[in-house]
């Protein structure tokens, strides 16, 4: 049973800026033209830190999509965009980071207001890495190359490939970092050529419609970017278009199957970034124990355990286990949980009321199914979408809070000691997307690393993201890899061209 634990939190207005943002009904983008929903249909955002209504948003549905992907055909057969010189397109690619950084103190606050994080962690995570990522990728435009291959037929040949955008992509992205995921999605999608309908979360579409805004001043043409906010609907409508040529899509394990099904029509591509139930594997002879408790913290606390690849798998070798137990809870009883635009906030609310109920969910059955509560447990006050960062042992790999992504700040604490097949429990997951290993033996570190089925393995660091290194799942984690220079795969085709001499 979550008991509501009384909190009362300050109230802080919202900038200028921000007001002026909100002050009207935001619509959608199609063809470079802001525009209502076709249905004239709207629906409310809300601020997670109040669950109050910031603002009403174009609700976008199947005629919308029709709009956007017809939007995005025509933009592609003209080609307005692939047929421009890669060194202008990397330079337009470069412009949209530079506008983002211009307005970063904007883009972290909307961030804030829409999502629940702190503003202050907005503006040095999000942030920065969503404007790396666009720089990152405006470099790979003048790098995109095929290779001259030599053949073995009879005659004289020479064969060689090319890599070409793969055409209309469609792009569903989630709530947890709204504008990095786009990022994520935009930074690689025009650097191949390609043009494309963004389709952001329900609970966060403001600062993609921001983002939508600048595209135009960074020199993007109309019709190649096309930003269609809506529920579900709207993605399974992108997903299932027969002139959608790719989905790329980041959620959830269960849509992801979904999308799959109606990608088959036609058979776009698709690429898939899924969730993860992340082991982070603490041994006794870690080179500095208060380093690692810390870093285990942060790996479940970070972005409130909304992230994919959140650490919600503690196992920690036995000489250590109660130091990392009792210091992994004290840190969670002092993380400063309040609202995301207050300036002293380490940790904010939780997206949104549906998101709420699924983590005080889990953490009623994690206590029903007997595992014991060190830290947290509870909802924070009664208005706002607050919960305790939570710690349990005494757990086992049949209870629910074990085995399924939870999405929220509550990490399970198991001990092992040596011989025990921890590996063998590590990766006893239907998810694979990343893994940490605490050590000071490299041998270990390494033998152990190679072993985790996970996209990524951090030693002795947790959380360590850069635009220049693949990010994805093994099993039920995903297909393809975000960032790096593998994600260009996702959205080029390669074509050999054989010439008979
Ligand atoms: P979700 O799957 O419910 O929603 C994600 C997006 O899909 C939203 O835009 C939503 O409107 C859309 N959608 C919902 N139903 C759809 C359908 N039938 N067809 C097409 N689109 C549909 O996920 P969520 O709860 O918003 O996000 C949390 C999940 O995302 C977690 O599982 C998390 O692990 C995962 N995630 C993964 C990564 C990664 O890189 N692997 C990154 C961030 C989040």
């Amino acid at each position: 049973m979550i008991t509501t634990q009384d909190a009362e939190f300050p109230e802080v207005g919202f900038s200028p800026k921000v007001k002026e943002f909100i002050s009207s009904s935001k619509q959608m983008l199609v063809d470079g033209k802001w525009v209502d929903a076709a249905s004239g249909k709207t629906f409310p955002v809300y601020n997670p830190a109040s669950g109050e209504e910031i603002v009403q948003v174009a609700e976008g549905d199947k005629e919308d999509i029709e709009r956007a992907v017809s939007a995005a055909r025509n933009s592609f057969d003209k080609g307005l965009w692939r047929r421009l010189t890669p060194s202008e397109r990397g330079k337009i690619i470069w412009k949209i980071g530079d506008l983002i950084a211009e307005h970063a103190e904007e883009f972290a606050e909307l961030e804030s207001i829409d999502n629940g994080k702190p503003k202050a962690v907005a503006s040095v995570a999000d942030l920065p890495l969503a404007i790396d990522l666009f720089h990152y990728m405006a470099g790979w435009a003048t790098k995109i190359e095929g290779n001259t291959i030599p053949i073995s037929m009879p005659g004289s040949y020479h064969a060689y490939t090319m890599r070409e955008p793969v055409g209309v992509v469609g792009q569903i992205i989630p709530w947890n970092f709204p504008l990095l995921m786009a990022a994520w999605k935009l930074g690689p999608v025009l650097t191949t050529g390609n043009s494309v309908i963004l389709k952001p979360a329900e609970q966060t579409p403001l600062s993609a419609l921001r983002l939508g805004e600048l595209l135009a001043e960074a020199g993007v043409p109309d019709g190649v970017v096309n930003i269609v906010p809506g529920y579900g609907e709207a993605g399974a409508a992108l997903a299932a278009h027969d002139g959608v040529d790719k989905v790329a899509f980041t959620g959830s394990t269960e849509v992801g199957k979904l999308i799959v099904q109606a990608a088959a029509g036609n058979l776009k591509k698709v690429t898939l970034e899924l969730g993860g139930k992340s082991p982070n594997v603490l041994y006794k002879d870690v080179p500095d124990l208060s380093v690692a408790i810390e870093g285990a913290a942060n790996a479940i606390f970070f972005n409130h355990g909304q992230c994919c690849c959140a650490g919600s798998r503690l196992y920690v070798e036995d000489d250590v286990f109660d130091d990392v137990l009792n210091g992994v809870a004290e840190h969670a009883k002092k993380i400063k949980v309040g609202p995301g635009l207050a300036d002293d906030t380490e940790m904010g609310p939780l997206v949104s009321d549906e998101q709420l109920d699924r983590v005080c969910g889990y953490m009623a059955s994690g206590v029903e199914q007997g595992a014991q509560q060190v830290a947290g447990g509870n909802r924070l006050g009664s208005s706002g979408y607050f919960v305790q960062p939570t710690v349990y042992t005494n757990t086992n790999q049949d209870m629910k809070i074990v085995k399924e992504e939870i999405f929220g700040p509550v990490v399970v604490v198991e001990p092992f000691k040596e011989g025990d097949p921890l590996i063998q429990h590590a990766n006893d997951s239907n998810y694979g997307l990343a893994a940490a290993v605490w050590t000071s033996d490299i041998s270990k570190a390494h033998r152990t690393a190679a072993e985790l089925r996970a996209g990524t393995v951090w030693i002795n660091c947790y959380n360590v993201f850069d635009a220049a290194l693949p990010f994805g799942g093994y099993k039920e984690s995903g297909w393809g890899r975000e960032m790096g220079h593998e994600v260009l795969n996702n959205y080029t085709e390669t074509k050999a061209v054989v010439v008979a001499l």
